[in-house]
C-alpha cells in the first residue's frame, strides 16, 4: 500500500532526528516535506532522555571543538530559536565546566589539546596539582601532574528539553511525525537511491531522501541499503548519589578522573559512571542496571579522588547506550557513497546531544544546497569508514 510520499523521511525522532527536522523546516531554501518516524513517542529508551547531558569545548579535534561551540551559541538563544507563540522549554543550563585531570603520561596530550582549544577559542585553562588544590579543595591531588579546566560555556542541560524544543518548532513549522518504526527501505532498480520506506504499519512511503538518526539501532537500518556501519548499542550505567558532607565552595564541575571515571555536581545530588570493563555489544533492549560497576570500580575511584565521598548513598540509577562507533567513537555524517540519497548522522558515541545543532544545521545543508555551507564536516563522513581510517579524536569519554 502506497501511503504517500515524502521529500525527507528522517528514521528516529530524538534529539539528531529532531534537529534534522528543525533546521530542514527553518530554511526557506528547503521548500520539500518533511516526516519524522518514531516509534516510541515516550523517548523513554532513547540515549537522548538517559544520557548525562553535558556540553564541553575540551576536545582534540577542531571539528569536535566548533561543533560544541556551535551548540553554545545556539543554546544561548534557544528560547528564540524555538519558541513557539513565545513558549520554549527550559534548558536550565548549568556553567561548571569540565575537568579533565591528568598523572605524568597523560600530561602531553593534555598539553597539545590545550593549544589546540586554545587556537579554536576555547576558553579552557591549564592546572597545575597546587592550582587545583586552591580552586577544588577536595581532590586528592598527590597522584596527579594537572588539570584542564573549562573556564566558560561547559556544563550540563536538560536533554528532554532540548529535543522538545527541536520538535515543538519542527510540527509547528509542518513536520510531521508518525508513530511507526521503519522496517526496510527499497532500493529503485539501479541499487543506488531509496525509493521507498516500508513502516511497520505496513504503510510504504516515497521518499527524496533518508536521514539515518536510528541511534543505537542505526546500524540495523544501514543494512537495509547493504551499507556496513560500525555502530553497535554499548551500555552505560548512571548512579546519582548523595553526599551529606559539603564540598564546599563552587559546584563539582564534571570531572574526568585518568582511571576513565567520571563525576558531576547534579544539584542536590552528583552523577557518575564508568565505562564497562569489558565494554561489548549489548542486546539494544537490555537497559540492566551494571550494579556491581558502583563496588567494584565506581565507589573506590571517587573515595580515590575525592575522599569526602566515602559516606554516600546511591539515589537512583539507570543505563543508557551509546551509539558507539567501534572505528573511532566519533559521528558518521552525510551521504552514504553507493546510495547518495541516505544520509548518516550516527555514531555519536557519547557526545552526540551536544553535537545535535551543529550536525541538523549539516544536514539540512546538504539536503538544501547539496553541499555544507557552514561548518564542513567531510572529515566525519562515511568515506573514512570505508577506509577504515579513523578520525583521530584523543578526548572521549
Ligand atoms: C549514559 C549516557 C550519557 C551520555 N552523556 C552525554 C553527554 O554528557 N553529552 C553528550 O553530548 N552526549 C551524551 N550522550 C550521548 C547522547 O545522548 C547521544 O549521542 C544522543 O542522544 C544521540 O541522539 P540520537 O537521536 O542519535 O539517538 P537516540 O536518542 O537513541 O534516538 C534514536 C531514535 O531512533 C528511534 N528508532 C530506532 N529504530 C528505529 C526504526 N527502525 N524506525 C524509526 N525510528 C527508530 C528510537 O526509537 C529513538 O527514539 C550520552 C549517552 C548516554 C547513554
Amino acid at each position: 500500500m502506497n501511503s504517500g510520499s515524502w521529500d525527507t523521511v528522517i528514521v528516529g525522532g530524538a534529539v539528531i532526528g529532531s534537529s534534522v527536522a528543525y533546521w530542514l523546516s527553518e530554511n526557506p531554501d528547503y521548500d520539500g516535506t518533511v516526516l519524522v518516524v518514531e516509534p516510541d513517542p515516550t523517548y523513554q529508551r532513547a540515549s537522548t532522555t538517559l544520557s548525562e547531558a553535558s556540553i564541553r569545548h575540551q576536545f582534540s579535534n577542531p571539528i569536535n571543538i566548533a561543533l560544541s561551540q556551535f551548540a553554545t551559541e545556539f543554546l544561548a538563544d534557544f528560547h528564540t530559536h524555538v519558541e513557539v507563540d513565545d513558549e520554549a522549554p527550559d534548558l536550565g543550563f548549568r556553567d561548571t565546566g569540565y575537568l579533565f585531570l591528568a598523572t605524568e603520561s597523560g600530561m602531553e596530550a593534555m598539553r597539545e589539546n590545550h593549544e589546540t582549544q586554545v587556537a579554536c577559542g576555547a576558553q579552557v585553562a591549564l592546572l597545575n596539582p597546587a592550582e587545583l588544590t586552591a580552586r577544588f579543595p577536595y581532590l586528592f591531588v598527590d597522584d596527579l601532574a594537572g588539570g584542564s579546566l573549562g573556564l566558560r560555556h561547559e556544563g550540563s542541560l536538560d536533554a528532554y528539553s532540548l529535543m522538545r524544543g527541536f520538535q515543538g518548532r519542527a510540527r509547528h513549522n509542518g513536520v510531521e511525525y508518525a508513530t511507526d518504526r521503519v522496517v526496510d527501505l527499497a532500493l529503485n532498480d539501479a541499487g543506488n537511491r531509496v525509493a521507498g520506506v516500508e513502516l511497520a504499519s505496513g504503510r510504504m512511503v516515497d521518499c527524496g531522501w533518508v536521514v539515518n538518526c536510528a541511534g543505537p539501532r542505526a546500524r540495523w537500518i544501514a543494512e537495509m541499503v547493504g551499507l556496513e556501519l560500525p555502530v553497535e548499542p554499548r551500555i552505560r550505567s548512571v548512579f546519582s548519589f548523595d553526599c551529606r558532607e559539603s564540598l564546599g565552595g563552587s559546584l563539582l564541575p564534571l570531572t574526568i578522573d585518568p582511571c576513565g571515571l567520571h563525576v558531576r555536581t547534579d544539584p542536590p545530588h552528583y552523577l557518575t559512571g564508568v565505562p564497562p570493563d569489558p565494554d561489548l555489544e549489548v542486546d539494544p533492549d537490555d537497559f540492566r542496571v551494571r550494579h556491581d560497576e558502583w563496588e567494584e570500580q565506581v565507589w573506590p575511584a571517587l573515595v580515590h579522588r575525592i575522599p569526602a565521598f566515602e559516606r554516600i548513598g546511591v539515589t537512583h540509577t539507570w543505563a543508557g547506550h551509546y551509539a558507539y562507533n567501534t572505528l573511532d567513537q566519533n559521528a558518521v555524517v552525510g551521504p552514504a557513497g553507493p546510495v547518495p540519497n541516505f544520509l548518516f548522522a550516527n555514531g555519536f558515541s557519547g557526545h552526540g546531544l551536544q553535537q545535535s545543532p551543529g550536525v541538523g544545521r549539516a544536514i539540512s545543508e546538504l539536503i538544501t544546497y547539496g553541499e555544507y555551507q557552514t561548518l564542513d564536516l567531510r572529515e566525519l563522513g562515511y568515506d573514512r569508514i570505508l577506509r577504515a581510517e579513523p578520525f583521530v579524536e584523543r578526548s572521549v569519554i
